[in-house]
């Protein structure tokens, strides 16, 4: 049945990271390694993960593993072979850098992979399989649910949670650029009910991080994000990740973050106060809308108060009027 052929996907999957990761070791994977040592990836850190190098070759892969029994559509079904126009099998995973994604049971489901240039796709995935669902992993979770940090930082790439983790923030995984999910949420609660998200801090970023503040909107979850600053380079603010964050300012900085970090509410409200001029009445006037319509999903009164009072503050408005608002928008919700 399905759960026959799904142990013998997982097992499959586990030979195959096992062979890519020989070849990182082998000459054969100096590529990658000169790839890894680029991106100050220590040699500890690539092995905790499991790390290996696809080789530049077309068939490597299926040569290995149809030597140890797996047969050709095994191969397809676990998304490490495609068909070509021809009709002739190849590997999906070619001169990459390979990082498996492991689930919380220590199986190895599915495999992310980097090119080790400009080209494009950036980064591979493994499609969805018997074992692999997008929805239900996160990169990094088999080592942060060990940490023994109180919290999980949530971050969106691959190469952010291998940073962190080498920088000692042990509890980061990464949802490898998808929009969090509730199965993913219903992992991480197994695990902790306090989250960190420290997105990249680019427009896609700041949208992934609202619409994950709008899931976790009234959960069990009390939720923090971690906001990284721009970088100034010839005159120019420029995005960055964690692990660009990490790489220019060091841990202890991305830790002072951490500490300072705001929680989800106050994050919302300092985004909507910068899209107003608060001197200005009309603009002012917008701004206590908007602002009501985030405190209206509240359901916490005393939580509701409080930011109303700071909201109203913030845009030199009573705390009276603003109350006012917020309670003609929840009568309206009602
Ligand atoms: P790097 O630092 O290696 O250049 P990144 O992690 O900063 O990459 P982002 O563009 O911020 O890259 O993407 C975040 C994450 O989204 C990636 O780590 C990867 O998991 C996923 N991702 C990005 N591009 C793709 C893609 N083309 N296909 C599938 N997943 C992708
Ligand atoms: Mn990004
Ligand atoms: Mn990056
Ligand atoms: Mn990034």
């Amino acid at each position: 049945g399905t759960e026959k052929l799904r142990s013998r996907m997982l097992a499959l999957n586990r030979d195959a990271a096992r062979y890519y990761y020989s070849v990182l070791q082998s000459p054969e994977g100096a590529a990658v390694q000169a790839y890894l040592d680029k991106r100050r990836i220590r040699r500890g850190i690539a092995v905790r993960f499991g790390m290996g190098a696809a080789p530049d070759s077309w068939d490597a892969l299926l040569t290995a593993m149809t030597h140890k029994g797996y047969t050709k559509q095994e191969l397809i079904s676990a998304g490490l072979a495609v068909n070509g126009k021809n009709g002739r099998l190849y590997d999906k995973f070619r001169n990459r850098l390979m990082l498996p994604v492991i689930d919380v049971r220590g199986d190895v489901v599915g495999f992310g992979s980097r090119v080790l240039d400009k080209s494009e796709p950036k980064y591979m995935n493994t499609p969805e399989t018997l074992t692999y669902s997008k929805r239900r992993i996160l990169y990094g979770m088999n080592l942060a649910k060990k940490s023994k940090r109180s919290n999980i930082i949530l971050c969106e790439g691959n190469l952010d949670v291998v940073t962190l983790h080498q920088a000692g923030f042990d509890n980061a995984v990464a949802s490898m650029g998808t929009a969090l999910t509730q199965e993913q949420l219903r992992l991480l609660s197994r695990y902790t009910k306090e989250l960190v998200l420290c997105y990249d801090n680019d427009n896609a970023g700041q949208q992934a991080t609202r619409r994950a503040l709008e899931l976790l909107n009234n959960s069990e979850f009390s939720v923090k994000v971690l906001q990284l600053p721009r970088r100034l380079v010839d005159g120019e603010y420029i995005k960055q990740d964690a692990d660009d964050f990490i790489k220019f300012q060091g841990p202890a900085a991305f830790e002072r973050l951490l500490t300072g970090s705001e929680n989800g509410v106050e994050f919302r409200l300092d985004q909507i106060a910068g899209k107003y001029d608060l001197t200005d009445d009309t603009q002012r006037i917008a701004y206590a809308q908007e602002v009501s319509e985030e405190l209206a999903k509240l359901e916490n009164a005393v939580e509701r108060e409080v930011y109303t009072t700071r909201a109203a503050q913030a845009a030199g408005l009573t705390p009276e009027a603003m109350r006012l608002e917020v309670e003609r928008t929840l009568r309206r919700k009602l």
